[in-house]
């Protein structure tokens, strides 16, 4: 196995499927990431993980250090970024339990540093296709094969949390045409892209958000039907990013590596 070529970014439970991984305590022109990067062997490649949150969740949304997370991963010689995140749904036709791979996100955070790009290097970097069609499409063959509840694509608002939506805000989100909720895929897709790595967003649903435009009776989210929900998926996330590696080619073959052609305005 050879140098590390896949970033893993994702919540406790990933690093034990690591074999013989070694905690690497780095720190980047960004300060240093969410947590200690785990790295190991998974599904025949050399990955390096990290848990987004924090080694005990201590890190909420807003203060994730997202350009250190992917300066870590990008330092350390990684091309592919595979995100596992939890996301509300904002339609009835994606359900709790089901997973999906992004396609589009909206951004609605605020406050959040959200490019590598803002001292001396100006660069316009296109966010039309944020997500890497060719490691989406491993994502369905994959989960397709592995007999999964999915969703081929979906837009995810991003929200800043760490509170969740108002019946007011989720009604209006539902209005938009926005499918899914999130509070961690923005900035952190993007960053990638400004990178030049190719990113993939597998958002697992847990729940429908404040509740669902038309529908009556359904509950609100509260965290501890998010974490009950993601902790009993957690081993099929795990199988499915393993049987990923797996079939994964060595070469990219996508635009992702060019993300940054045609962007620069000026530099210093
Ligand atoms: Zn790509």
């Amino acid at each position: 196995m050879g140098k590390t070529e896949i970033g893993i970014i994702g919540g406790s439970g990933f690093h034990e499927l690591l074999k013989n991984p070694r905690s690497i305590a780095v720190r980047t022109a960004y300060g240093r990431p969410s947590s200690k990067i785990a790295e190991g062997g998974l599904g025949g490649r050399r990955v390096a993980f990290v848990q987004r949150h924090g080694e005990n969740h201590t890190i909420p949304p807003h203060r994730v250090p997202y350009r250190a997370n992917i300066e870590a991963l990008s330092e350390m010689g990684t091309s592919r970024v595979l995100a596992s995140s939890a996301c509300g749904s904002l339609s009835a036709r994606f359900k709790p339990g089901e997973f999906v791979f992004f396609d589009q996100f909206v951004n609605m955070t605020s406050g959040r540093a959200d490019t590598f790009f803002d001292a001396d290097t100006v660069m316009h970097v296109s966010a039309a296709e944020p997500y890497c069609k060719e490691l989406r499409s491993i994502a369905i063959r994959t989960a397709r094969a592995m007999k999964l509840k999915f969703h081929d694509r979906g837009t995810v608002v991003v929200i800043n949390g760490p509170r969740f939506s108002s019946k007011a805000e989720s009604r209006f989100f539902s209005t938009q045409g926005f499918e899914l909720i999130n509070m961690t895929q923005y900035p952190e897709a993007m960053l990638a892209r400004e990178r030049r790595l190719c990113y993939l967003g597998i958002g697992l649903i847990t729940d429908y958000d404040a509740g669902l435009v038309g529908q009556k009776g359904v509950k609100p989210v509260a965290y501890a039907e998010v974490g009950r929900m993601f902790a009993q998926n957690i081993g099929k996330t795990k199988e499915l990013i393993r049987r990923m590696l797996e079939q994964m080619p060595q070469k990219r073959n996508c635009s992702c590596s060019r993300s940054l052609e045609g962007a620069l305005a000026t530099q210093k």
